[in-house]
């Protein structure tokens, strides 16, 4: 019998941990999951796992040949751009089949106020006009990273994250550690209590995030939403697991 081809998985999000479950049932593949290492406590996948960064496009592509990686699923969060070109870069240069899992974006429908910024940084920014004075109250979803954008903004905030994010940080702020999936009576009870003037989040799409997008058109609160960064050109990716999954099963190495 032939050595079973082995599959990486570039993980940290639900649906890295749902693609190793899929690949670990099928005959001939092994799967490793690889995390960045990024939160303190991660929620593990099935199957072999590894942790911690491969030292950029180079360290990946020479991991790629190390370990005979037959395909690269990268089922990396949308706004982990730079692990993502990493991979492109990498398994171009290795010569491994790389699919992209990109879950779609978030589209706003009838009764949502949302104000589209390229940038974190274009979000901050956008907030004075959006809040009644120094009084203002902002709800911020978009992660530990990047923050330092918001520090200077003179209002009250709501910072929502895994782990505790590094300074600097606005002057007045409550933390809420907390992570996916938040579902839809927690995050009323929460917008109930906070009162929040804006919310803040990044275009993640998926579900396990999307309640409070309902509760703020509920409540009229105005959402300042950050677009993805771009795939890199030319990569093959899927919107759904089973799809990723799939064309990469199509296209891996014999
Ligand atoms: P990033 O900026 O694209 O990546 C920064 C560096 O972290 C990469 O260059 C790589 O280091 C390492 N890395 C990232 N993902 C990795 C993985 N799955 N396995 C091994 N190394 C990895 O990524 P990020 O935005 O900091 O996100 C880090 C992780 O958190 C990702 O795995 C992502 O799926 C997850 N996550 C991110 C967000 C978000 O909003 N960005 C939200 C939820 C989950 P080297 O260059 O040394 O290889």
């Amino acid at each position: 019998m032939s050595d079973p081809r082995t599959v990486l998985v570039l993980g940290g999000t639900t649906e890295g941990r749902a693609a190793a479950a899929a690949l670990s049932g099928v005959d001939g593949v092994r799967v490793v999951s690889s995390l960045a290492g990024a939160v303190r406590s991660p929620r593990l996948p099935d199957g072999e796992v590894r942790i911690g960064g491969f030292g950029g496009a180079d360290g990946l592509a020479a991991h790629l040949r190390a370990e005979r990686v037959a395909g690269v699923l990268d089922a990396t969060h949308p706004f982990a751009a730079r692990m993502t070109a990493n991979a492109a870069a990498a398994c171009t240069a290795a010569g491994v089949p790389l699919v992209v899992l990109r879950r779609p974006g978030w589209t706003a429908g009838p009764g949502d106020r949302w104000h589209r910024a390229a940038s974190v940084g274009e979000a901050a920014a956008a907030l004075p006009a959006l809040l009644p004075g120094r009084d203002g109250r902002v709800l911020l979803t978009t992660g530990r990273g990047g923050l330092a954008s918001f520090a200077p903004v003179d209002a009250a905030f709501w910072i929502r994250a895994v782990d505790p994010p590094e300074p600097p940080l606005p002057r007045r702020h409550t933390l809420l550690l907390d992570r996916g999936p938040f579902h839809l009576d927690a995050e009323r009870a929460l917008f109930a209590e906070i009162r929040p003037d804006v919310l803040v989040t990044k275009d993640s799409g998926g579900a396990a995030t999307a309640p409070k997008l309902a509760v703020a058109r509920e409540r009229e609160v105005p959402v300042v939403v950050v677009d993805r960064p771009p795939l890199p050109a030319g990569v093959a990716h899927a919107a759904d697991v089973d799809g990723a999954v799939a064309a990469l099963l199509g296209r891996l190495l014999r």
